[in-house]
């Protein structure tokens, strides 16, 4: 059995930064910090340390009760956010890979991503891609997204019924964190260059393969489902 576990921003979809603009607005309105995410390091994160550093930062003690109140208040604003005609979007390939995924008797695939699991999928439902998972590893399963794999595999092992061996799994995103939480576990990583970093960086981050973009279904795949690391 293969799996293949994918992050969500910037390798499912585009959220056009309405992530940022509900925690921005979250922070304004509980602790009347303003931009209290600038210079703040998003990619490959998991919400619950982006919003410790912010609050550190601004001086604001990042203690379980502020943060839990900032991550409810982040998901209502998110949810009205996406629902007010957001320009989100699904990324290119994105629809055909996961189609062609769930056709396959011999690969499953969940989420592994730095959102909250709520957060998740407000985003991948304005996406209309909400309905293709069945099983993921999110914020509230660790601080770093390290921390987050050995939650997706059991998910994946009790939804598939069976043991997997670490050669058959794939992690999936756009930033060197995923590629290093793959290879921390000894998973086999794809990177995907639609974020803020190009093929070179993550390849020079230890990639096992680096692609522009998931459109080209036939390679991803090939990759993906092949025995071969690189095509
Ligand atoms: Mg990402």
């Amino acid at each position: 059995m293969r799996l293949v576990l994918l992050d969500v921003d910037m390798t499912l979809i585009s959220a056009a930064g309405a992530g940022i603009a509900s925690l921005e607005g979250a922070v304004l309105e509980l602790f009347g910090v303003e931009r209290a995410f600038e210079g703040v390091e998003f990619a490959g994160r998991t919400d619950s340390m982006i919003v410790e550093s912010a609050l550190t930062a601004k001086g604001i003690e990042a203690s379980d009760g502020n943060l839990s109140r900032v991550r409810s208040e982040y998901i209502r604003r998110l949810s009205r956010t996406l629902s007010g005609g957001w320009p989100v979007r699904v990324l290119d390939g994105v629809p055909a890979l996961l189609e062609l995924l769930s056709q396959r008797k011999d690969a499953c695939f969940g989420l592994v991503t730095g959102n909250w699991k709520e957060g998740a999928f407000l985003k991948l439902a304005a996406c209309g891609i909400d309905g293709c998972f069945r099983f993921g590893s999110f914020a509230e399963s660790g601080r770093t997204r390290n921390e987050l794999i050995p939650h997706a595999l059991s998910g994946a092992e009790r939804f598939c019924g069976c043991t997997l061996d670490p050669g058959d799994v794939w992690v999936v995103g756009d930033t060197p964190h995923d590629v290093a939480s793959g290879k921390a576990w000894g998973l086999r990583t794809m990177a995907v260059a639609t974020g803020p970093y190009g093929v070179g960086d993550l390849e020079a981050a230890g990639a096992d393969a680096a692609v522009p973009d998931l459109s080209d279904t036939d390679l991803v795949a090939g990759i993906l489902l092949g025995r071969q690391g690189r095509p």
